[in-house]
Protein backbone atom coordinates (compact mmCIF):
# COMPACT_ATOMS: atom_id res chain seq x y z
CA UNK A 1 0.00 0.00 0.00
CA UNK A 2 1.00 3.59 0.09
CA UNK A 3 1.09 5.14 3.21
CA UNK A 4 1.87 8.26 4.85
CA UNK A 5 3.17 8.50 8.11
CA UNK A 6 3.05 12.12 9.84
CA UNK A 7 5.12 12.11 13.07
CA UNK A 8 8.26 10.41 12.77
CA UNK A 9 9.73 10.32 16.82
CA UNK A 10 10.56 7.57 19.32
CA UNK A 11 7.35 5.61 17.55
CA UNK A 12 6.85 6.78 14.63
CA UNK A 13 10.10 6.62 12.99
CA UNK A 14 10.63 2.44 13.62
CA UNK A 15 6.67 1.96 12.75
CA UNK A 16 7.62 3.61 9.65
CA UNK A 17 10.57 0.80 9.54
CA UNK A 18 8.41 -2.24 9.70
CA UNK A 19 5.50 -0.79 7.52
CA UNK A 20 8.60 -0.31 4.83
CA UNK A 21 10.32 -4.14 5.97
CA UNK A 22 6.25 -5.24 5.27
CA UNK A 23 6.46 -4.41 1.83
CA UNK A 24 4.63 -0.77 2.06
CA UNK A 25 5.42 2.46 0.41
CA UNK A 26 5.84 5.37 3.44
CA UNK A 27 6.27 8.80 3.04
CA UNK A 28 7.26 10.63 6.19
CA UNK A 29 6.89 14.39 7.51
CA UNK A 30 7.88 15.63 10.46
CA UNK A 31 8.40 19.05 11.51
CA UNK A 32 11.98 18.20 12.44
CA UNK A 33 13.64 17.62 9.12
CA UNK A 34 16.72 15.19 10.53
CA UNK A 35 13.51 12.79 11.03
CA UNK A 36 12.56 12.98 7.96
CA UNK A 37 16.21 12.28 6.80
CA UNK A 38 16.76 9.65 9.22
CA UNK A 39 13.61 7.74 7.44
CA UNK A 40 14.93 8.12 4.47
CA UNK A 41 18.07 6.72 5.22
CA UNK A 42 16.10 3.43 6.01
CA UNK A 43 14.56 3.28 2.43
CA UNK A 44 11.35 4.87 2.90
CA UNK A 45 10.30 8.80 1.12
CA UNK A 46 10.77 11.83 2.52
CA UNK A 47 8.16 15.03 2.46
CA UNK A 48 8.23 18.60 2.93
CA UNK A 49 5.09 19.14 4.28
CA UNK A 50 1.74 17.12 5.58
CA UNK A 51 -0.08 17.75 1.54
CA UNK A 52 3.12 16.24 0.07
CA UNK A 53 3.10 12.95 2.19
CA UNK A 54 -0.23 12.24 2.23
CA UNK A 55 -0.67 13.16 -2.11
CA UNK A 56 -2.29 9.50 -3.18
CA UNK A 57 -2.24 7.77 -0.24
CA UNK A 58 -4.35 4.45 0.58
CA UNK A 59 -3.73 5.05 4.31
CA UNK A 60 -2.28 7.89 6.56
CA UNK A 61 -0.96 7.25 9.70
CA UNK A 62 -0.32 9.53 12.39
CA UNK A 63 2.03 9.34 15.83
CA UNK A 64 2.02 12.68 17.45
CA UNK A 65 2.67 13.81 20.66
CA UNK A 66 -1.12 14.88 22.23
CA UNK A 67 -4.79 16.03 21.25
CA UNK A 68 -4.16 19.87 20.34
CA UNK A 69 -0.97 18.54 17.55
CA UNK A 70 -3.54 16.17 16.13
CA UNK A 71 -6.15 18.57 16.11
CA UNK A 72 -3.52 21.11 14.12
CA UNK A 73 -2.46 17.95 11.98
CA UNK A 74 -6.06 16.41 10.94
CA UNK A 75 -7.95 19.86 11.01
CA UNK A 76 -5.89 22.87 10.74
CA UNK A 77 -4.41 25.09 7.70
CA UNK A 78 -2.14 23.07 5.81
CA UNK A 79 -3.68 20.02 7.33
CA UNK A 80 -4.83 16.33 6.42
CA UNK A 81 -8.75 17.39 5.53
CA UNK A 82 -7.36 20.37 3.76
CA UNK A 83 -5.43 18.83 1.36
CA UNK A 84 -7.00 15.21 1.13
CA UNK A 85 -7.02 14.36 -2.78
CA UNK A 86 -7.60 10.33 -2.35
CA UNK A 87 -10.02 8.07 0.32
CA UNK A 88 -7.34 6.86 2.41
CA UNK A 89 -8.11 5.26 6.05
CA UNK A 90 -6.97 7.62 8.51
CA UNK A 91 -5.10 6.18 11.32
CA UNK A 92 -4.44 8.28 14.64
CA UNK A 93 -1.85 6.18 17.10
CA UNK A 94 -1.22 9.24 19.46
CA UNK A 95 -2.67 8.72 22.48
CA UNK A 96 -4.56 11.44 22.88
CA UNK A 97 -7.62 12.38 25.01
CA UNK A 98 -11.00 10.67 23.83
CA UNK A 99 -13.33 13.84 23.23
CA UNK A 100 -10.48 15.40 20.26
CA UNK A 101 -10.32 11.68 18.57
CA UNK A 102 -14.23 11.47 18.12
CA UNK A 103 -14.02 15.44 17.00
CA UNK A 104 -11.62 14.18 14.23
CA UNK A 105 -13.27 11.06 13.74
CA UNK A 106 -16.45 13.26 12.94
CA UNK A 107 -15.23 15.67 10.94
CA UNK A 108 -13.31 12.87 8.46
CA UNK A 109 -17.07 11.11 8.29
CA UNK A 110 -18.28 14.58 7.53
CA UNK A 111 -15.99 14.18 4.69
CA UNK A 112 -16.79 10.50 3.73
CA UNK A 113 -13.77 9.45 4.85
CA UNK A 114 -13.11 6.40 7.83
CA UNK A 115 -10.74 6.94 10.80
CA UNK A 116 -9.53 4.97 13.56
CA UNK A 117 -8.33 5.51 17.25
CA UNK A 118 -5.50 3.42 17.71
CA UNK A 119 -3.41 4.15 20.27
CA UNK A 120 -0.88 1.60 21.40
CA UNK A 121 0.77 -0.42 24.06
CA UNK A 122 3.69 -1.36 24.06
CA UNK A 123 6.30 1.21 24.22
CA UNK A 124 9.47 1.66 22.04
CA UNK A 125 10.83 -1.45 22.43
CA UNK A 126 7.61 -3.07 20.40
CA UNK A 127 7.53 -0.26 17.54
CA UNK A 128 11.03 -1.60 17.33
CA UNK A 129 9.88 -5.22 17.05
CA UNK A 130 7.16 -4.49 15.38
CA UNK A 131 5.05 -6.39 18.20
CA UNK A 132 2.70 -3.90 19.65
CA UNK A 133 -1.19 -3.96 20.70
CA UNK A 134 -3.42 -1.75 19.20
CA UNK A 135 -6.83 -0.90 20.67
CA UNK A 136 -8.96 0.57 18.11
CA UNK A 137 -12.09 2.61 18.04
CA UNK A 138 -14.14 3.14 14.66
CA UNK A 139 -16.67 1.66 12.61
CA UNK A 140 -16.11 -1.82 11.69
CA UNK A 141 -15.42 -0.99 8.09
CA UNK A 142 -12.81 1.56 9.28
CA UNK A 143 -10.97 -1.31 11.68
CA UNK A 144 -11.24 -3.81 8.12
CA UNK A 145 -9.56 -1.34 6.32
CA UNK A 146 -6.59 -0.35 8.90
CA UNK A 147 -5.65 -3.99 10.23
CA UNK A 148 -3.71 -4.36 6.97
CA UNK A 149 -1.66 -1.29 8.03
CA UNK A 150 -1.36 -2.04 11.61
CA UNK A 151 -0.59 -6.03 11.29
CA UNK A 152 2.65 -4.37 9.84
CA UNK A 153 3.48 -2.55 13.07
CA UNK A 154 2.10 -4.90 15.71
CA UNK A 155 0.85 -8.22 16.88
CA UNK A 156 -2.52 -7.54 18.86
CA UNK A 157 -4.81 -5.37 16.96
CA UNK A 158 -8.18 -5.32 18.70
CA UNK A 159 -11.46 -3.66 17.84
CA UNK A 160 -12.48 -1.70 21.24
CA UNK A 161 -15.47 0.00 19.85
CA UNK A 162 -16.91 3.22 18.64
CA UNK A 163 -15.08 6.19 17.69
CA UNK A 164 -12.92 7.06 20.79
CA UNK A 165 -12.89 4.10 22.15
CA UNK A 166 -9.81 2.91 21.71
CA UNK A 167 -8.19 6.25 23.51
CA UNK A 168 -10.53 5.04 26.33
CA UNK A 169 -9.36 1.55 26.12
CA UNK A 170 -6.01 2.96 26.55
CA UNK A 171 -6.20 5.11 29.44
CA UNK A 172 -7.91 2.22 31.64
CA UNK A 173 -4.82 0.10 31.04
CA UNK A 174 -2.49 3.12 32.07
CA UNK A 175 -5.25 3.79 34.91
CA UNK A 176 -4.91 0.38 36.38
CA UNK A 177 -1.00 0.20 35.73
CA UNK A 178 -0.41 3.09 37.73
CA UNK A 179 -1.90 2.24 40.35
CA UNK A 180 -0.71 -1.08 40.90
CA UNK A 181 2.84 0.10 40.12
CA UNK A 182 2.20 2.98 43.23
CA UNK A 183 0.66 -0.29 45.25
CA UNK A 184 3.98 -2.23 44.80
CA UNK A 185 6.40 0.04 44.94
CA UNK A 186 4.53 1.10 48.29
CA UNK A 187 4.76 -2.92 50.05
CA UNK A 188 8.47 -3.05 49.25
CA UNK A 189 9.24 0.08 50.56
CA UNK A 190 7.02 -1.16 54.00
CA UNK A 191 9.50 -4.49 53.64
CA UNK A 192 12.25 -2.36 53.47
CA UNK A 193 11.47 -0.68 56.54
CA UNK A 194 10.16 -3.79 58.54
CA UNK A 195 13.50 -6.18 57.67
CA UNK A 196 11.79 -8.38 55.24
CA UNK A 197 13.89 -9.57 52.71
CA UNK A 198 12.82 -8.08 48.72
CA UNK A 199 13.68 -11.58 47.19
CA UNK A 200 11.29 -13.18 49.92
CA UNK A 201 8.49 -10.92 49.63
CA UNK A 202 9.13 -11.20 45.83
CA UNK A 203 9.15 -15.22 45.57
CA UNK A 204 5.85 -14.90 48.17
CA UNK A 205 3.91 -12.58 46.33
CA UNK A 206 4.55 -13.13 42.54
CA UNK A 207 2.51 -16.90 43.72
CA UNK A 208 -0.29 -15.30 45.69
CA UNK A 209 -3.09 -13.01 45.07
CA UNK A 210 -0.88 -9.97 45.02
CA UNK A 211 0.49 -10.61 42.03
CA UNK A 212 0.21 -8.52 38.78
CA UNK A 213 2.51 -7.34 36.02
CA UNK A 214 4.07 -4.37 38.12
CA UNK A 215 5.31 -7.20 40.25
CA UNK A 216 6.33 -10.06 38.12
CA UNK A 217 7.42 -8.04 35.20
CA UNK A 218 8.57 -4.77 35.81
CA UNK A 219 9.50 -5.24 39.77
CA UNK A 220 10.23 -1.60 41.13
CA UNK A 221 12.60 -2.49 44.08
CA UNK A 222 15.67 -3.38 42.74
CA UNK A 223 16.88 -6.88 42.93
CA UNK A 224 14.55 -9.54 41.97
CA UNK A 225 13.77 -8.76 38.54
CA UNK A 226 17.00 -7.99 37.26
CA UNK A 227 15.88 -7.25 33.78
CA UNK A 228 13.36 -4.67 34.68
CA UNK A 229 14.23 -0.91 34.89
CA UNK A 230 14.81 -0.90 38.45
CA UNK A 231 17.87 -2.90 37.58
CA UNK A 232 18.89 -0.21 35.29
CA UNK A 233 18.69 2.93 37.99
CA UNK A 234 15.34 3.34 36.20
CA UNK A 235 16.36 4.46 32.48
CA UNK A 236 14.50 2.99 29.23
CA UNK A 237 11.28 1.50 29.53
CA UNK A 238 8.08 3.77 29.86
CA UNK A 239 8.97 7.45 31.22
CA UNK A 240 6.92 9.08 34.05
CA UNK A 241 6.07 12.00 32.38
CA UNK A 242 4.35 10.03 29.91
CA UNK A 243 2.23 8.01 32.67
CA UNK A 244 1.89 11.42 33.89
CA UNK A 245 -0.11 12.29 31.13
CA UNK A 246 -2.42 9.14 30.78
CA UNK A 247 -3.55 9.75 34.08
CA UNK A 248 -4.19 13.30 33.35
CA UNK A 249 -5.88 12.31 30.42
CA UNK A 250 -7.52 9.48 32.35
CA UNK A 251 -8.96 11.97 34.88
CA UNK A 252 -10.41 14.16 32.36
CA UNK A 253 -12.55 11.14 31.30
CA UNK A 254 -13.64 10.50 34.50
CA UNK A 255 -14.28 13.82 35.33
CA UNK A 256 -16.41 14.33 31.99
CA UNK A 257 -18.83 11.34 32.85
CA UNK A 258 -18.76 11.34 36.59
CA UNK A 259 -16.94 8.39 36.98
CA UNK A 260 -15.67 8.10 40.21
CA UNK A 261 -11.57 7.56 40.39
CA UNK A 262 -10.02 7.93 43.47
CA UNK A 263 -7.18 5.84 43.19
CA UNK A 264 -6.17 7.18 39.65
CA UNK A 265 -6.34 10.85 41.22
CA UNK A 266 -4.04 9.40 43.76
CA UNK A 267 -1.78 7.78 41.23
CA UNK A 268 -1.94 11.42 39.31
CA UNK A 269 -0.74 13.36 42.36
CA UNK A 270 2.12 10.99 42.87
CA UNK A 271 3.36 10.96 39.73
CA UNK A 272 2.74 14.91 39.38
CA UNK A 273 5.48 15.28 42.43
CA UNK A 274 7.66 12.51 40.55
CA UNK A 275 7.97 14.81 37.65
CA UNK A 276 8.15 18.12 39.98
CA UNK A 277 11.21 16.23 41.90
CA UNK A 278 12.65 15.72 38.46
CA UNK A 279 12.42 12.00 37.87
CA UNK A 280 10.36 12.39 35.04
CA UNK A 281 12.41 10.87 32.36
CA UNK A 282 12.98 7.78 34.65
CA UNK A 283 10.98 5.19 33.79
CA UNK A 284 7.84 4.99 35.97
CA UNK A 285 8.87 2.73 38.48
CA UNK A 286 11.06 4.61 39.61
CA UNK A 287 8.23 5.60 42.08
CA UNK A 288 9.64 3.34 44.77
CA UNK A 289 12.76 4.67 44.90
CA UNK A 290 10.83 7.92 45.40
CA UNK A 291 8.85 6.42 48.22
CA UNK A 292 11.84 5.11 49.65
CA UNK A 293 13.62 8.73 49.83
CA UNK A 294 10.31 9.67 51.78
CA UNK A 295 10.71 7.05 54.22
CA UNK A 296 14.64 7.90 54.97
CA UNK A 297 12.75 11.95 54.81
CA UNK A 298 15.31 12.67 52.23
CA UNK A 299 12.29 14.46 49.74
CA UNK A 300 9.35 16.42 50.90
P1 LIG B 1 7.87 11.99 20.17
O1 LIG B 1 7.76 13.34 20.82
O2 LIG B 1 9.18 11.28 20.16
O3 LIG B 1 7.36 12.08 18.64
C1 LIG B 1 6.32 12.91 18.19
C2 LIG B 1 6.76 13.55 16.88
O4 LIG B 1 5.67 14.34 16.34
C3 LIG B 1 7.95 14.52 17.02
O5 LIG B 1 9.03 14.08 16.23
C4 LIG B 1 7.38 15.87 16.57
O6 LIG B 1 8.33 16.66 15.85
C5 LIG B 1 6.25 15.43 15.66
N1 LIG B 1 5.25 16.47 15.45
C6 LIG B 1 4.64 17.27 16.37
N2 LIG B 1 3.78 18.13 15.77
C7 LIG B 1 3.85 17.86 14.43
C8 LIG B 1 3.21 18.41 13.30
N3 LIG B 1 2.33 19.42 13.40
N4 LIG B 1 3.52 17.90 12.08
C9 LIG B 1 4.42 16.88 11.97
N5 LIG B 1 5.07 16.32 13.00
C10 LIG B 1 4.78 16.81 14.24
O7 LIG B 1 6.73 11.09 20.88
P2 LIG B 1 6.65 9.49 20.89
O8 LIG B 1 7.37 8.95 22.07
O9 LIG B 1 6.94 8.97 19.52
O10 LIG B 1 5.09 9.30 21.22
C11 LIG B 1 4.09 9.54 20.25
C12 LIG B 1 2.74 9.20 20.85
O11 LIG B 1 2.73 7.82 21.24
C13 LIG B 1 2.38 10.00 22.10
O12 LIG B 1 1.01 10.32 22.06
C14 LIG B 1 2.70 9.05 23.24
O13 LIG B 1 1.92 9.30 24.40
C15 LIG B 1 2.35 7.72 22.62
N6 LIG B 1 3.06 6.56 23.20
C16 LIG B 1 4.40 6.63 23.43
C17 LIG B 1 5.04 5.53 24.00
C18 LIG B 1 6.54 5.58 24.28
O14 LIG B 1 7.03 4.69 24.98
N7 LIG B 1 7.27 6.54 23.75
C19 LIG B 1 4.32 4.37 24.33
C20 LIG B 1 2.95 4.31 24.04
C21 LIG B 1 2.33 5.43 23.48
Amino acid sequence: MIIALIGLGNMGLPMAANLLKAGHTVTGFDLNPDLVAKHVEAGGKGAASIAEAIRGAEAIVTMLPAGRHVDTVYLGPGGILENINTRPILIDSSTIDVATAQKVAAAADGRGIAMLDAPVSGGTGGAIAGTLTFMCGGTDAAFAAAKPVLQGMGKNIIHAGAAGAGQAAKICNNMMLAVAMCGVAEAFVMADKLGLDRQKLWDITSTSTGQSWALTTYCPAPGPVPTAPSGRDYTGGFASALMLKDLKLAQDAAESVGAPTPLGAHAAAIYQALNDAGEGGRDFSVVFKWLSGLARGEVA
